[in-house]
């Protein structure tokens, strides 16, 4: 029908010209009754076309990323970001439409042709020019945040770079290296305002113009959610209110104690108890991957051999480097099925657990290389983050040596910032999702002033048991440090989501680990051929939204956390049979 080069190679200096061909044959070609075989093959080439392209910009955006200083690089990730990619983006419109009308009866392309349908439905030639202008303001937003820096003592560090100040047993150091960092924002407020006011200008027209009462409206439509609602969220917030919130206060009661404070400031919630020197889990790169295979091997052999491919194949860049770009992620070369991590390590337990999550996003993509077409591999957040979020949990009681990073003391350490952070993640995940709820759906929503006083509200009532008292400039900063807010607005609450997953696939590992893995591995397999409550079951969980289930999930962190506080030397011990 269409004949394809034989590696993504061919495409490695390809502009938009060189590319577009093959989209137009596939747009052109002749499918009017066509027969079931004609139509397939027609996928086929299209998703092979598309994972051609798409490994090739993945190569030149791993390329930029290992080295922002290369400009070649720079030039080639420009090339495919801001000219192939969104141009390719049009045509899988034009072809979704083909895809649709041809109406293929093959039962694991449903989930596919149903966000292709939601996609078609929703779009409008209008909005484009509304995207365009909301992505310059987002990368405006970017580059006063990414230009941010501070003087501490005397030399210039990013916000990022203040964490590790706020782990310092020194108090004082802890509350400079936190007022510093919110000053920075603050700084920033009439700015960012000004910003947010036009993306909202311009958020609330693409909802109206697509049909859509308000923009919350339309990005549950955009998001393809459609196995939970609004109203299924507003239960999440409520249910984290009555369950997780009381659960933090607890945990600050304890950290008050723990630290023989007044009252819990917010400089003293991210310092670790029960030890004065930082972990150091390991010292060089060789040693953090050696661990990192032993322990995946111990979670499962299939997953440590996978993990061993990376390594051989060279698809782990992981160091901090000069010239690097910060942070991390997993990508996919999805024409050669291979996943590939990048970070910045720099022997710190942050990065273990960066590890350990990216390699869950990695198994999933290992298991779904096998389904044959490219957009049944993908999936949204909610499953993707289960898979990554579950690895965090499962993996958790192979971090000790003789395996893993940490002495016996080190690890407890270690488990219990873990499960601390779990629960303390999930009030900011439900704040910062119903403050979202509250901009786009109420006409205060528009105005600054309302916007941070809503903020402060909904904080207060979702954060308890840290003393605020004099800092609320401080705390109102907190919603403009979140880029999701700017930039991925409604992406979050998939967290909240993933984190309950999680916490059952931990549930249930705690029982029957082998059954758990067994269940997490067929989970990882469907990839998005099945709705999202059907993954989640495969997984051997459920979707949360309500108070009752949250409670019991709640309760078992608390019970672990216990159990770690009172000596127990794993997070499964005291109910794993021995
Ligand atoms: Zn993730």
């Amino acid at each position: 029908m269409i004949e394809l080069p034989a590696s993504p190679d061919a495409f490695r200096d390809a502009t938009w010209d060189d590319v577009h061909p093959y989209y137009e044959q596939l747009a052109t070609v002749a499918l009017d009754n066509a027969d079931v075989a004609l139509v397939e093959s027609w996928l086929t080439i299209w998703s092979r076309l598309d994972t051609l392209v798409g490994e090739a910009g993945t190569l030149a955006m791993i390329a930029y990323t290992a080295n922002t200083a290369d400009s070649a690089a720079e030039q080639a990730y420009l090339r495919f970001s801001m000219d192939v990619f969104p141009k390719m983006e049009e045509q899988q419109v034009r072809l979704a439409r083909r895809l649709v009308e041809s109406a293929p009866s093959r039962a694991d392309l449903a989930t596919t042709v149903r966000r292709f349908r939601r996609d078609i439905e929703i779009f409008r030639e209008a909005n484009v020019e509304r995207f365009a202008q909301i992505e310059e303001l987002s990368a405006a937003y970017q580059k006063i945040t990414g230009g941010m820096s501070v003087d501490w003592d005397g030399s210039a560090k990013t916000i990022p770079q203040l964490q590790p100040y706020l782990k310092s047993a020194d108090r004082n150091e802890r509350e400079r290296a936190f007022r510093l960092g919110a000053s920075a924002y603050l700084a920033q407020r009439t700015e960012f305002a000004d910003l947010f006011d036009r993306m909202y200008a311009l958020r609330t027209a693409v909802a109206h113009e697509a049909g859509f009462a308000d923009y919350q409206q339309y990005c549950f439509s955009a998001k393809h959610r459609f196995d939970y609602t609004p109203e299924d969220v507003a239960g999440f917030h409520h249910a984290v209110k009555t369950t997780v919130t009381p659960a933090v206060a607890r945990l600050m009661a304890h950290r008050q104690a723990a630290l023989d404070i007044d009252a819990v400031r917010p400089w003293d919630v991210t310092v670790d108890l029960g030890t004065t020197e930082p972990l150091m889990p390991f010292a060089d790169v060789a040693t953090f991957v050696d661990r990192a295979e032993r322990i995946f091997t111990r979670v499962d052999a299939e997953l440590g051999q996978q993990f061993r491919i990376m390594k051989d194949e060279g698809l782990l860049d992981l160091e901090s480097r000069p010239g690097k770009a910060p942070g991390g992620y997993c990508t996919d070369l999805s024409f050669r099925g291979r996943p590939f991590i990048f970070m910045n390590a720099v022997g710190v337990p942050d990065d273990v657990q960066t590890l350990v999550h990216e390699a869950g996003h990695c198994f999933h993509d290992f298991a779904t290389h096998a389904l044959p077409f490219t957009w049944q591999r993908r999936t949204g957040h909610e499953a993707a983050e289960l898979a990554s979020m579950s690895m965090e949990l499962l993996a958790m009681p192979y971090l000790v040596t003789p395996d893993g990073y940490y002495s016996p003391e080190q690890a407890r350490v270690a488990w219990l910032e873990h499960l601390e952070d779990v629960l303390a993640s999930l009030i900011h995940i439900a704040s910062v999702d119903a403050f979202q709820a509250w901009i786009y759906t109420h006409p205060d929503g528009a105005d600054r002033d309302a916007r941070d006083a809503k903020w402060l509200d909904i904080r207060a009532e979702f954060e308890q048991g840290v003393d605020w008292t004099g800092l609320e400039d401080q705390r109102i900063s907190r919603w403009y440090r979140q880029l999701h807010i700017f930039e991925l607005p409604f992406y979050y609450i998939e967290y909240g989501i993933a984190q309950l997953g999680a916490l059952q696939v931990f549930r249930n590992a705690v029982r029957d680990p082998a059954e758990a893995v067994a269940n997490y591995k067929r989970f990882l397999a469907l990839g998005g051929t099945r709705s999202l409550p059907d993954l989640y079951a495969a997984a051997g969980v459920q979707l949360v939204f309500d108070a009752e289930t949250m409670a019991e999930l709640v309760a078992f962190v608390e019970e672990r956390i216990e159990a770690l506080r009172a000596g127990a030397a794993a997070p499964f011990a005291g109910v794993m049979p021995a």
